[in-house]
């Protein structure tokens, strides 16, 4: 084992100025906190099936199922739904399309292991799911995709609508299942009005599409979707049975800028997830070099803030730095500083641990063992 991995693996107990840098960090009271609001939020209002996509830790997903109304979760491909299958969690939903003819003879296997469900926009898709479970003597739930507004993946008509929702009664090794209508378009929305009439508009969509429906499939009928940003609009539609919620556990500096009800923005959620970096490099008075790049964070929604710090500001990233312009000279090297990252989810794809943080001390260590599954 190399010595950096040895170091890493007696971090329990170790105080947060002894952890090697980069690394990424959870504030556990912080964490514990965001669960409790959201699970407040949604109280029994409405399900929820977590986007596992953000975290890709199977550690972390059994403690949002410990809420009675977490029903499930959520995956965003094949290979990181096994992983989640593999370390113990059984109900989940691809909330995604399978259209390879391999990759579905995997997906059938899977479903010998677990309840899995899968999203569907195409008649021959459908058709190819359905010969190779019943291939298999299986039968898999479908849910129908729809094109809420987030323009990505989706039926965009009623007719092609209600042509996959026929051929999938018709076959019998698909079931349908309800509606996948996850508008990613306007989770981001940081004006809280101008969201909530985009989200207006999205339920209006689903209404629709909802209405061409037989009276006979309304009972267990599951629709699903939503995010962070429109949480609280989409519990309060009635309309969703379930919400795929998943940033509000981490948080991160695009949705700190969400405005929500209260100054805390979206939700009341706060930042449990940092990226811990020091300063190697002091070249002048006013210019701190860290060591946290874009390896150890992503910049698709911004540069990374500096926790706690006004001051101090990330002007400059590249592979293996980031460049902090530090007006008051306030660093010097070896110094540590917590970032907060721009976008959680494919932040979080770059580790292959979490260090949880209680009063100062690594408390605990949490497998990212979902992490760089993207087949
Ligand atoms: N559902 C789907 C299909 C998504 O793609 C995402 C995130 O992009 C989510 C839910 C979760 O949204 P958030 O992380 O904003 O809560
Ligand atoms: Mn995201």
């Amino acid at each position: 084992m190399y010595y950096t991995d040895k170091y890493n693996t007696n971090i329990l107990g170790k105080s947060v100025k002894d952890i090697l840098t980069p690394n990424i960090v959870i504030m556990e009271d912080v964490f514990n906190n965001n669960m409790r609001i959201f699970n407040n939020i949604i109280s029994s209002k409405i399900f929820h099936k977590p986007h596992c996509k953000m975290h890709k830790s199977s550690h972390v997903a059994k403690k949002q199922l410990e809420n009675p109304s977490s029903i499930g979760i959520c995956c965003q491909t094949l290979s990181e739904a096994e992983a989640f299958s593999g370390n113990g969690v059984r109900n989940i939903f691809i909330t995604n399309q399978i259209t390879d003819l391999n990759k579905i003879n995997i997906l059938s296997d899977l479903r010998k292991y677990s309840q899995v469900s899968v999203c569907v926009d195409n008649m021959n898709n459908i058709k190819d799911i359905n010969t190779i479970l019943s291939n298999n003597g299986s039968y898999i739930d479908l849910m129908i995709e729809i094109n809420c507004g987030g323009g990505r993946c989706g039926v965009n008509s009623y007719e092609e609508f209600l042509n996959q929702y026929r051929l999938i009664k018709e076959l019998d090794h698909v079931n349908f299942k309800g509606i996948q209508a996850y508008n990613g378009s306007s989770q981001h929305i940081y004006e809280q009005e101008e969201r909530s009439r985009v989200s207006e508009t999205t339920y209006g969509i689903i209404r629709e599409y909802l209405s061409c429906l037989d009276k006979e499939d309304y009972e267990d009928l599951e629709i699903s979707g939503g995010g962070t940003g429109t949480l609280e609009f989409d519990v309060e539609s009635g309309l969703y049975t379930e919400t795929q919620a998943g940033s509000y556990l981490f948080m991160d500096m695009d949705y700190a800028r969400v405005e929500g009800d209260s100054e805390k923005g979206v939700g009341g959620f706060d930042n449990s997830l940092f990226v811990i970096t020091s300063v190697i490099s002091k070249p002048s008075p006013e210019i701190a070099v860290c060591d946290a790049g874009l390896k150890s964070h992503s910049v698709d929604s911004g540069y990374p803030v500096v926790h706690g710090d006004r001051e101090l500001t990330v002007t400059g990233v590249s592979d293996n730095h980031c460049v902090v312009k530090d007006q008051n000279n306030s660093l010097d090297v070896n110094d540590r500083l917590l970032l907060i990252p721009g976008h959680c989810d494919p932040t979080c794809n770059l580790y292959d641990k979490y260090l949880v943080i209680n009063n100062q001390v690594v408390s605990d260590v949490w497998d990212i063992d979902a992490r760089g599954r993207n087949i």
